[in-house]
């Protein structure tokens, strides 16, 4: 869950078009149009990245006049489906796997399962990758991935690539190194799943 008190607000004049804020959104709220940038109210997150990258100093936060709510009930879908995604994504749907916005794995898959298929259209949702986008970004890959669905990074943008959990160490590395106890960490996930 998110609540967004502010937006992200472009000087025209200062601006040089060089996409730079674009590649860094996460949630494509803005954009270059006739060479320069404008924001889509709402779907800003106020995540502050635009200001941060762009080299022109050009984009400043504004406070909005009513705050953005972005949430998803997880108890809105079907619990089995949404159970059985989480399970096939390794994570437990109670989960908070985005500990900047508090949102849980539940809410992720359950945005999913309403028809959320791009990492943008789940942080639009639920307001995950909204803050860090650090370590929420792979998880929102594998629930992603879980439902089928193979995403491909926006032109420009390099994260999504980022796939590093239990369930992608090569078989030979947990082989290698039997005292991180990796196997066993499985296989207790999966028993506690059952
Ligand atoms: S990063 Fe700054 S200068 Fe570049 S397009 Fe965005 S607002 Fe304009
Ligand atoms: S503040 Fe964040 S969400 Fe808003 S336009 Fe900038 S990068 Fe996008």
């Amino acid at each position: 869950m998110r609540k967004v008190h502010s937006l992200a607000e472009v000087d025209q004049a200062m601006c040089i078009g060089d996409r730079i804020c674009e590649n860094v959104c996460p949630t494509g709220a803005i954009r270059v149009v006739k060479k320069k940038a404008v924001v889509d109210e709402s779907k800003c997150g106020a995540c502050l990245k635009c200001v941060d990258y762009c080299e022109e100093g050009a984009i400043r936060m504004v406070p909005r006049s009513q705050p953005l709510f972005w949430r998803v009930d997880p108890s809105d879908v079907d619990q089995d489906q949404l159970r059985g995604l989480c399970t096939k994504a390794h994570v437990h749907l109670d989960d908070v796997i985005c500990p900047c916005t508090g949102t849980t794995a539940g809410e992720v898959g359950a945005a999913i399962l309403k028809g959320a298929t791009t990492p943008e259209e789940v942080s639009l949702m639920t307001g995950v990758r909204t803050v860090c986008g650090i370590y929420c970004v792979s998880l929102v890959q594998e629930l992603l991935r879980a439902h089928g669905i193979e995403t491909t990074p926006p032109k420009g943008a390099n994260w999504y690539e980022v796939d590093t959990s239990l369930w992608n160490i090569p078989e030979e590395v947990i082989r290698k190194y039997p005292e991180y106890r990796l196997e066993e960490s499985r296989r207790l996930f999966l028993e506690n799943e059952e």
